[in-house]
This record gives structure tokens, C-alpha cells and sequence, in this order.
């Protein structure tokens, strides 16, 4: 795929769907909602917000186009994962707070499967569940710890496999064992964005794409949203734009945009497909701290992803820093680790995009206090299922409702903020650098210390 820095260009979802953008706005004009983001987050909310209450106007402002961001760019796996693993999430936030999140969660991955269905969105998705594998004993202990988390929050669907049964799910050498858990879907992430999109239009939403919002005042009455084309006003607004949440003080310092890198290879034949054994097409992961995710797509090309990630100065973003062919190699030599019986595989596709990572590595959601300005941010690299989630907990507050959702850990949490530049690429950077060590020292069969870098301990005390 040649990048030409156009948003076709942003990903392989993106280059191989049929997209038509809607027109931007023209001209200043009201509403009774107010959405900056087509990303799943905006276009979710946007969607429940008219299933709830179809009088509202609701109109939603998109900079590039629907599914610019990591919506039309992502691995494609709709899992129930927050924080580092289930493990962390019950360790940071106790056993019934996590619980509560992750069946919040969990349910969103069946509803994103009941709505693409009845309102024939076709997003490729496949009910595959999802599969992490240990590629050394470290590892082991981290499946075991995810597999005791779930027995004790009792979870139904999470299955220990040995090595025996792990490789014969995905018979690569490097598999040790695997936990599989049953809740997880794989979908093409571009026809997700552009299929809910078209939802809801068809429910009455006026998008507007190539119209980026270049300021929004929260406290004036009605809210202001400013765009090179005119202002929107409305009684309530959201802000939707995740790791872009960069260009709106605030927000800036509570997440940083995080670049990680994915390619396509060429569709692999039955019988190269039958040298390594997936019948299940399941949704992949190891458990390194930079993690490889892969999947098949409905052709069967692999999508091999992950293994690094990277935060560039000043919370960079854009087309250069979407690109990056040292990441991309090393992507090939760990394919060829993992994948020995499949040595010359072509990788035609390759693309990247950020991710938005907050302190603690789970999101916010919230209101601007004493304004009806609303925001969900941070879903730290997975937040394809999760953003279903966000969509109802926006809906609820926009209508000021309290609900089950909005009492999720993620509402009205104090935000510990990011140190500025210079020091936030320091910290980044030394983070980065540690977490890379660690997997190198079990990869080398060490054990090494389950504790948050000390760069995360100092940003949890200052917050
Ligand atoms: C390469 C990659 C792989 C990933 N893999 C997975 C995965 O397999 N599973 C998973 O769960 N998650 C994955 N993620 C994360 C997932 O894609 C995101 O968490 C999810 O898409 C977030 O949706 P969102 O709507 O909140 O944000 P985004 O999709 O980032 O959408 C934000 C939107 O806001 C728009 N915008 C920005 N600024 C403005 C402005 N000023 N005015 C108007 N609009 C603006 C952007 O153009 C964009 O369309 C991956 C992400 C990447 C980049």
C-alpha cells in the first residue's frame, strides 16, 4: 500500500472499503447534541442518542472522515480487556468494581453482534472468542493469574489450555499454553465505523466529516463548538476525539497519543493456512508487556500487529509518524519466530496509528464540571468493544440520567495528569525502555518484578 497521507491510505481497512465521506458542515447552525469524533465513541453515542430519544437533533462533526482514528485502523478484536489483564484490573479496582466493568463490557461485545446484525452492518464479524498464549514461564504465571482472577470473580468462559491443547488451536512452536476466553468477536474495523455511520444518518444524525472542531467553549450557554466552516451550538456536547483530546486544554495532559504499528499479508492458501492450524480464527495475543495481537481476516491474511509502541514528542500526530518502518521489520522477525512454516509470506499492507494512554491505563469519562459538555477518552488501546460502552454511558449523561453504566469506575474519576515536555518523552521513553527490557529478560527465561514501572508509581502519587 502506498501511503499517500490521504485517510484511504491510513490502514488496510480503510484502503479495501467502498467509503463515500458526507459533505462537511456549511455554515453556522444549531443542535440539541453537539458530537466531536466519528470515531466508534461519537458515532455510538450518536446512535443511542437518537434510539432513546428520536426528537433530538444531534449533530456530529468528524475532522477527516468516520473511522480516521484507531477506528479505522484497528486489530479488529471486540474483547472485554481493560487495564494491563483481568488480573490488574481486579488487583487496582477490587473484585466487585472490576466484575461490574468487565460484564458492562463483555455485553458489549454480544450487542455490537445483535446490532451489526439487525441493522445489516456486514463488519466480516466472527464470534471466534479470544486467545492468549505464553511464549515462556513468565507468561505462565500471568495466564494463571488471569485464570484465577476469573474463577474468583466468577466468570464463566475463561478456559486454561496446556501446551497440547494451546498449539492445537494455533500450532505455532513458540506456544507453552493458553487461556481462552469465550467473550471476544474479530470484525473489520473500518466497516464497523462506516456501517454505524450509516445508522445514524438513517436515524436522523447530521454528519458533517472534514470538519474539524478547533475550539469549543464549555462554559458559554448554549455550548460553542468552532469549525473553519461556522459554529455549532447546542444545550449538551461530547467530546469524542480520544487521543486527539491532545488539542483541547485540559485534557491534553491526562492521556498521551501512543503510535502502535500493524501489517496484512498476502491471503494465505488452505494450504498454508493448514501448516498452522487455526481452526477457531481466533483473536490473538501474547502476554508480553509489548504484546503481538494477530488475526485472520474473511480472506485469510494475517494481521500481525503490536510488539512495540511508541510516544513521540509533544504528543505528535499525523501522517509521518503513522509510518514506521523500523517497527515494521521487527514485526517480520517476530513473525518469522512465531511462524517458521510460513518463511517468505508477503506483508503488503502496513499502517499504524495512536492509541490513547492514560496514567493508570483505563479511560475517563465524565462532565466538565458545571457544564453540559461530556467527554470519554483513554481506552489504552482497546476500545473497540468498550466504546459501545462509553456510547450508553454518554447517552445516559447527556440525558442526565443515572444508570448501572454511569456508576462504572471509569465516571467522574480524578484524571492524574501527564508531567509536561520535556519530561513527559522522558518519562515516555524510560518507560518504553523498561517494559522492552523486561521482555527481554523473559524471553531469556528470567523472572522478573510484576510492578508498575517506577515512571507510573511517581505519576499515580503526583495525581
Ligand atoms: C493500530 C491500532 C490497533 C488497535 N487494535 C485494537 C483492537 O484490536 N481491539 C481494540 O479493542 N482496540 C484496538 N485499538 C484501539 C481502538 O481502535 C480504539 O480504542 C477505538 O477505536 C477508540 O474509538 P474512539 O471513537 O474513542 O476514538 P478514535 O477512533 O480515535 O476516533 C476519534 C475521532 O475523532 C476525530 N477527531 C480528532 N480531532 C477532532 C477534531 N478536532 N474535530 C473533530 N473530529 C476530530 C478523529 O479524526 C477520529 O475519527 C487499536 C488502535 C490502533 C491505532
Amino acid at each position: 500500500m502506498r501511503d499517500d497521507g490521504s485517510w484511504k491510505t491510513r490502514s488496510f481497512w480503510l484502503a479495501t472499503d467502498d467509503y463515500t465521506p458526507a459533505p462537511p458542515l456549511d455554515g453556522s447552525t444549531s443542535a440539541d447534541v453537539v458530537i466531536a469524533g466519528g470515531g466508534y465513541t461519537g458515532l455510538w453515542a450518536a446512535n443511542f442518542l437518537k434510539e432513546s430519544d428520536p426528537s433530538l437533533d444531534v449533530a456530529l462533526l468528524e475532522k477527516d472522515v468516520c473511522g480516521y482514528g484507531g477506528s479505522g485502523r484497528n486489530g479488529g478484536f471486540a474483547m472485554t480487556l481493560l487495564d494491563f489483564s483481568l488480573h490488574h484490573l481486579m488487583k487496582n479496582q477490587g473484585l466487585e468494581r472490576a466484575r461490574a466493568a468487565h460484564l458492562a463490557v463483555a455485553a458489549s461485545v454480544h450487542a455490537i453482534e445483535k446490532f451489526t446484525r439487525e441493522n445489516r452492518i456486514d463488519c466480516e464479524l466472527e464470534a471466534t472468542g479470544y486467545f492468549e498464549i505464553a511464549t515462556n514461564k513468565s507468561h505462565l504465571r500471568r495466564l494463571r493469574q488471569d485464570i484465577e482472577a476469573a474463577e474468583r470473580t466468577g466468570l464463566e468462559g475463561w478456559d486454561y489450555l496446556d501446551q497440547a491443547a494451546a498449539r492445537s488451536k494455533l500450532d505455532t512452536p513458540r506456544a507453552l499454553a493458553g487461556v481462552f476466553e469465550r467473550d471476544c468477536a474479530v470484525l473489520n474495523p473500518a466497516k464497523l465505523a462506516h456501517g454505524l455511520r450509516r445508522t445514524a444518518i438513517e436515524r436522523g444524525v447530521r454528519v458533517y466529516e472534514g470538519t474539524p472542531v478547533i475550539g469549543c467553549d464549555a462554559a458559554s450557554d448554549p455550548i460553542q463548538f468552532r469549525t473553519p466552516f461556522g459554529t455549532v451550538t447546542a444545550t449538551r456536547g461530547v467530546l469524542a476525539v480520544n487521543p486527539w483530546m491532545k488539542d483541547f486544554p485540559p485534557f491534553g495532559r491526562h492521556q498521551v497519543p501512543i503510535f502502535t504499528y500493524a501489517m496484512a499479508s498476502d491471503p494465505l492458501s488452505d494450504e498454508q493456512l493448514a501448516r498452522i492450524g487455526w481452526p477457531g480464527r481466533e483473536g490473538i495475543e501474547d502476554k508480553r508487556n509489548y504484546i503481538h495481537y494477530f488475526r485472520l481476516t474473511r480472506e485469510n491474511r494475517i494481521v500481525w500487529a503490536g510488539g512495540d509502541a511508541v510516544y513521540y514528542y509533544g504528543s505528535r500526530t499525523g501522517p509521518k509518524v503513522d509510518r514506521r518502518p523500523e517497527t515494521w521489520r521487527y514485526l517480520e522477525r517476530t513473525f518469522a519466530w512465531y511462524f517458521p512454516q510460513l518463511a517468505g509470506i508477503r506483508f503488503p499492507y502496513k499502517w499504524g496509528g495512536p492509541v490513547a494512554v492514560t496514567a493508570d491505563f483505563l479511560p475517563y469519562i465524565g462532565t466538565i464540571q458545571r457544564t453540559n459538555l461530556h467527554y470519554a477518552f483513554g481506552c489504552n488501546g482497546h476500545g473497540v468493544a468498550p466504546a459501545h460502552t462509553w456510547g450508553q454511558i454518554l447517552r445516559d449523561l447527556c440525558l442526565d440520567r443515572k444508570t448501572e453504566l454511569t456508576e462504572l469506575l471509569f465516571v467522574g474519576r480524578k484524571e492524574i495528569p501527564f508531567p509536561p515536555e520535556p519530561l513527559r518523552w522522558v518519562g515516555a521513553e524510560l518507560t518504553r525502555r523498561a517494559l522492552k527490557r523486561q521482555d527481554r529478560q523473559m524471553n531469556a527465561g528470567r523472572e522478573v518484578a510484576e510492578t508498575d514501572p517506577l515512571i507510573l508509581r511517581i505519576l499515580k502519587k503526583l495525581g
